[in-house]
C-alpha cells in the first residue's frame, strides 16, 4: 500500500474546549488508486489531509495519535527537513483555492519552473522549457505565452489546472486534492476532474480526492470513505457505496443527490445538523439524526464492522441499513 493511516488522531485546543476533529481514522490508497473522502464540513476531511501532509497548523492543532505510513515510512516521525523533502517531490496537495495558493506576484511560469530549479536542480532555462511543457499538458491554451501571466490573469479553471500542473511537476507518487473542483462551474469541475483522472491514469499516481459532493466522485473515485464527526462511518469500493450504503448516513447522502429517475419525489435531507466536534454525541455520534436509531447507539460507540469484501460500516444495525 502506498499510504496506510492507522488509527489516526487529531485535537485542536480552542478557547471552548478540546475540538476532537479525527478520532481514530484508518484508510490507505494503492498506486494509480482513487480514495474519495467524503464528509460535510467539519467532518474531519480536510484535517485527515492536512494531518498528512505535515501541514497541521499548529498549534492549536495537535497529532495525539496513530501512524501515517507512505511507502512504508512513518510520515508522523520524520524529521521537519526530510518530511519537506517528501512533500512537494513524492507527496502533493491541490487546493480548493488556486487564487490564495498560488503568488500573486510571480509569473506562472516562474511558479512552475522554481520546481524544477529548486528539487531538480535544473537551469532556469530549462525550467522554463518544463513549465511550458507542463501547461501545455494540462491544456492552457497559447502556453509559450501564457507562461509569462501571472495568476489573476486567468480564468478560475484556468488556475485549478496550473494547480494541478504544480502538483504534477515532479511526478509524485500521490496527491492529495482537497474539494480541488467546489469553486468552479459545474462544466468546468467536470473537466478538472477528467484531467485529475487521465494524469493519475497516465502517471499511476495514489489520488486522495476530499470532497462534500457525492455527485462528482462517482465516476472517478475506486473507493469511498465516509466521515462523520472525525470518524470513518463506511468504507467501500465506489460501486458497492452506491448500489446499497450500509451505513444510514451515506443512505441519507444518497437519497439526497437530485437523480432523473426519481423525479417529482421530494429529496430526502438528513434531519438537524452535524455536532460540534467539542461536544460529540455519545454512542454513535450519528444516533442523533439517524431515522434507524435505538437505545444501544445512544450508548456503544460502533467499531467499523466488516461487511462485505473490502467494506467497513461503523453502524450496529448495519444488516438493516443494506437491506434498504
Ligand atoms: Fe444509526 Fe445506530 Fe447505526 Fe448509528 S449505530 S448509524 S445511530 S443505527
Ligand atoms: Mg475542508
Amino acid at each position: 500500500m502506498l499510504l496506510d493511516v492507522r488509527d489516526l488522531r487529531v485535537e485542536f485546543h480552542t478557547r471552548d474546549g478540546v475540538a476532537h476533529a479525527v478520532n481514530g481514522v484508518t484508510c490507505g490508497v494503492d498506486a494509480g488508486e482513487t480514495l474519495a473522502v467524503l464528509g460535510e464540513s467539519g467532518s474531519g476531511k480536510s484535517v485527515t489531509a492536512q494531518a498528512v501532509m505535515g501541514i497541521l497548523d499548529t498549534p492549536p492543532g495537535r497529532i495525539t495519535g496513530g501512524e501515517v505510513l507512505f511507502r512504508g515510512r512513518d510520515l508522523l516521525r520524520l524529521g521537519e527537513g526530510e518530511r519537506r523533502r517528501v512533500r512537494g517531490a513524492e507527496l502533493a496537495m491541490i487546493f480548493q483555492d488556486a487564487l490564495s495558493s498560488l503568488n500573486p506576484v510571480l509569473t506562472v511560469g516562474d511558479q512552475l519552473g522554481e520546481m524544477f530549479t529548486v528539487h531538480r536542480g535544473m537551469s532556469r532555462r530549462d525550467a522554463r522549457a518544463k513549465a511550458v511543457e507542463l501547461m501545455d499538458r494540462v491544456r492552457i491554451p497559447a502556453a509559450r505565452r501564457r507562461v509569462r501571466d501571472y495568476p489573476h490573469q486567468f480564468s478560475g479553471g484556468m488556475r485549478q489546472r496550473i494547480m494541478i500542473a504544480m502538483a504534477m511537476a515532479l511526478e509524485p507518487a500521490l496527491i492529495i486534492a482537497d474539494e480541488p473542483t467546489t469553486a468552479l462551474d459545474v462544466t468546468v469541475q467536470a473537466q478538472v476532474m477528467d484531467l485529475l483522472a487521465e494524469l493519475r491514469r497516465e502517471y499511476r499516481t495514489g489520488l486522495i480526492l476530499i470532497t462534500h459532493d457525492l455527485g462528482v466522485v462517482a465516476d472517478v473515485a475506486d473507493r469511498i470513505a465516509v466521515m462523520y464527526a472525525g470518524r470513518i462511518v463506511e468504507s467501500a469500493p465506489v460501486r458497492d457505496l452506491y448500489r446499497a450504503p450500509a451505513h444510514p448516513y451515506t443512505r441519507g447522502l444518497l437519497d439526497s443527490i437530485p437523480r432523473l429517475d426519481r423525479k417529482g419525489r421530494e429529496l430526502y435531507a438528513i434531519r438537524g445538523l452535524p455536532p460540534s466536534l467539542l461536544d460529540i454525541p455519545s454512542g454513535c455520534p450519528f444516533h442523533p439524526r439517524c431515522p434507524l436509531a435505538r437505545d444501544v447507539c445512544r450508548t456503544d460507540v460502533p467499531p467499523l464492522y466488516e461487511v462485505g469484501r473490502g467494506r467497513g460500516s461503523a453502524c450496529h444495525f448495519w444488516r438493516e441499513c443494506l437491506r434498504g
